[in-house]
């Protein structure tokens, strides 16, 4: 027999069959909390009924993970296992799990214990009243202040403001699905945190949930403080993902405006300086002011210029419309 190996990610989830939830877990040396995970989870989804998959996808660890989740996977009935080549980052490892994923509703969670499989079923009841994504908030989250739960705070609090998209826990990992807007969503860096500022962009309706949070008892944290600024960064660019994607010459060439007008300003200032107060031109730093404004300027719109042209490229070559239809509706049908 020959089996066909399939030609796109996409392809696998079309041909596997379709259940009604898949979680996902992305594991990076976490085999101390595999066992503790799978009993957890399965007590949680057994007697929930649903026809379910759990895949857990093994972000290159060096500590018999690997070993691990193989074995569940050749043991146990609807356990996939997908092992990376190396340490990608969980934001490719939750990627490539929801490529997998054939589940109607996709369940995200981390592996460490820290969320717990026995509030999936809250969320998905949360989501047949009628979201397309529940978001998980750790209200009372166990980890430490200062280089966790305070950045944290603050982080939250500025991307609610600049996304407008009003949530207390990004960063919480455990979130529920509809498969279809997670569709619209691709992931890069470490911008997993984003999705439901993605999935908003393309419609979807969310709302959020107090989950259960859980100190880490084994294993270690993989990040520190420095992932704070990485989260700013990936601010600014999901910032203009969703207001400038189809039109940044309104950013650049407002911008480029701007400071064309600042370099107005400066040359009419060294002009003031010249005639009311006989400050001669060539002892003005004004003049040299309005001349790096002016080329800033003209170097932001030509920035713009060249932003659309990328953009247009950005959007034909994978034939995406610049908007997202819900449904059409005709008569006769
Ligand atoms: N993780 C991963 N790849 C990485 C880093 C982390 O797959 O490069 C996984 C990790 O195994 C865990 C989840 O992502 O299941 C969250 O990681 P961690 O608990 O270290 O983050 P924290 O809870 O401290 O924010
Ligand atoms: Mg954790």
């Amino acid at each position: 027999m020959v089996i066909r190996e399939p030609e796109t990610l996409a392809d696998v989830s079309k041909t596997a069959p379709p259940v009604d939830l898949s979680v996902v877990v992305p594991v990076y040396n976490e085999v101390e909390n595999l066992d503790a995970l799978q009993g957890e989870l399965l007590d949680a989804l057994e007697p929930s009924g649903l026809n379910y998959e759990i895949i857990y996808v093994n972000d290159g660890s060096r500590d018999g993970s690997a070993a691990r989740l193989t074995e569940f996977a050749s043991q146990t009935d609807g356990v996939i296992f997908v092992n990376l080549r190396r340490n990608f980052g969980q934001t490719a490892a939750l990627a490539a799990g929801i490529d997998y994923a054939s589940g109607e509703v996709v369940v995200l969670m981390d592996a460490d214990l820290q969320n717990d499989p026995a509030d999936i079923q809250a969320l998905l009841d949360k989501l047949d009243e009628g979201y397309d994504v529940v978001s998980g908030w750790r209200r009372s989250r166990k980890d430490r202040f200062l280089t966790r739960r305070l950045p944290s705070i603050l982080a939250n609090g500025l991307i609610s403001r600049v996304t407008g998209v009003q949530l207390h826990d990004y960063g919480c990992t455990l979130k529920a699905y509809r498969h279809e807007v997670l569709k619209e969503v691709r992931l890069y860096g470490e911008m997993h945190r984003f999705t439901p500022v993605f999935a908003a962009a393309a419609g979807a309706r969310i709302t959020e949930m107090v989950v259960n949070h859980r100190p880490r008892i084994a294993g270690v944290s993989k990040y520190g403080l420095e992932r704070t600024l990485k989260v700013i960064l990936d601010l600014i660019t999901v910032k203009f993902l969703l207001s400038y994607r189809t039109r940044p010459m309104y950013l650049f060439g407002t911008a480029g405006f701007a400071l064309m007008g600042g370099g107005l300003l400066s040359i009419l200032g060294a002009l003031i300086q010249r005639f009311a107060f006989n400050v001669h031109l060539n002892r003005s730093p004004l003049l040299q002011l309005a001349a790096m404004l002016f080329g800033l300027g003209v170097q932001s719109v030509l920035l713009g210029l060249t932003t659309e042209l990328v953009v247009r490229t950005y959007f034909e070559s994978q034939h995406k419309p610049i908007y997202i239809v819900r449904e059409v509706v005709r008569k006769g049908e």
